[in-house]
């Protein structure tokens, strides 16, 4: 709605008792001032502005039912009470209400004056900001920090527009950046569940500048499948000529798509010592005994690539040798009957030098680990429900890697 400027006449009258003048009583006389300005301010705007466009020829609203955006009378200046969350206060303004002279279809035109969708009373503008600093810090502790420099919010609403921020950020590759990400994931407290809870799965993509963008975060069931964290990126991803995926997650998804995808799986190295740390665990080794620190001690220096090597015979000559010294530490599992920990390896074994085998200089080390710690600080906060708890992380890695502000 572009037009030339209106000058809005506006008068103020405010009479208010004070017992004395000290700064907090003066503070808090003015708060109740600035909200009902708000309220009166927006009143006579919204007027000034529909007076003016209702003198116009066409007018720059047309009707909702036959869209008819010349002919209009009024019906009200002064109509029902509306209220609307504009940022700093909830301000109380009147329907405007007109009827079409086409259709005697008769509307209001508060909302559509505002360039606000109709019925709502939190309006983006509003929702995306509490949303985002919802995602910042606990629900108790914004609902604190707003409280305290005057705005009157509660958890409830706070939370709620959490919900909605979070519903409208999509994740997905962008087909301008790396052809490399990873995958990871980690688990998070959620109500009625005992112990581990579910895992909130990430996938990130490396950018050119050197640092990461998010490009799917989904939540799920230990040891169910991926295809939720990355079914957004399958179309971007079929842009790439091949793509190296660093992960140690379920990504059957890729494997399932044939054509157009020449996805590159790489083993997250920088995991396999740790998991195997688990395994050996499980197999009941010692912590600390002679075959632990053996087998730990190799997998590690397997796991450790040298990136600055260049020469092609020097990387296979590489590549050859630890898969050789793999394959003595897998025999060595068997051989002690380390079920557990034969089987993890073996299964790592196929992906773990695809990287430097395609002499794509990949770091094999997670770069999710440093993302993962941003989303841990604020959902170690409580227990959560499954679709709160990614909401909230949603909002949060926008903001922090993607750009989004509010
Ligand atoms: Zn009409």
């Amino acid at each position: 709605m572009k037009t030339d400027c209106i000058s809005i006449g506006f008068d103020c009258q405010f009479k208010v008792e004070l017992k004395d003048c000290l700064l907090m009583t003066l503070v808090g006389a003015f708060r109740s001032l600035v909200k009902q300005l708000l309220s009166e301010f927006m009143r006579n705007s919204l007027l000034g502005f529909a007076e003016h466009y209702m003198s116009l020829g066409v007018k720059p609203f047309s009707c909702d039912r036959c869209s008819n955006d010349s002919e209009f009378i009024w019906k009200t200046r002064h109509g029902k009470e509306t209220k609307i969350l504009a940022i700093y206060y909830w301000a109380i303004l009147h329907q405007l209400q007109v009827q079409c002279k086409s259709c005697n279809h008769k509307f209001s035109l508060t909302r559509k004056l505002l360039g606000i969708e109709p019925m709502k009373r939190i309006p983006p503008e509003t929702y995306k900001r509490l949303g985002l600093i919802g995602s910042l810090t606990s629900y108790r502790v914004a609902e604190k920090l707003l409280c305290m420099f005057g705005w009157t919010i509660d958890k409830m609403t706070i939370w709620k527009s959490v919900q909605k921020t979070a519903k409208e950020i999509d994740f997905s590759l962008d087909p301008n950046e790396l052809a490399h990400g990873e995958a990871d994931g980690t688990g998070v407290a959620i109500k009625g569940i005992k112990k581990r809870g579910k895992e909130i799965r990430f996938f990130v993509q490396l950018k050119k500048s050197g640092g990461i963008r998010v490009a799917g975060v989904d939540i799920g069931n230990y040891n169910s499948d991926w295809k939720g964290l990355f079914k957004g990126s399958i179309k971007a991803m079929k842009q790439f000529k091949s793509f190296l995926l660093v992960t140690d997650g379920d990504a059957k998804i890729f494997k399932s798509i044939k054509d157009n995808v020449n996805v590159l799986f790489q083993r997250c190295l920088w995991h396999i010592p740790h998991q195997l740390k688990y395994t050996l665990w499980k197999d009941k080794v010692k912590r600390k005994s002679d075959d632990w620190k053996k087998i730990l001690a190799e997998v590690m220096e397997i796991s450790a690539i040298r990136t600055l090597v260049d020469d092609d015979k020097i990387i296979d000559g590489m590549v050859e040798s630890k898969k050789e010294r793999l394959e003595a530490v897998i025999a060595l599992c068997i051989d002690k009957g380390y079920k557990h920990s034969a089987e993890y390896l073996k299964n790592a074994e196929h992906d773990m030098f695809t990287a430097i085998s395609n002499r794509l200089n990949g770091k094999t080390t997670s770069r999710v680990e440093r993302l993962i710690r941003t989303v841990n600080t604020r959902t170690n906060v409580g227990k959560w429900s499954t679709s709160g708890v990614l909401n909230v992380t949603k909002i949060r890695l926008a903001y922090y890697y993607n750009g989004f502000d509010a």
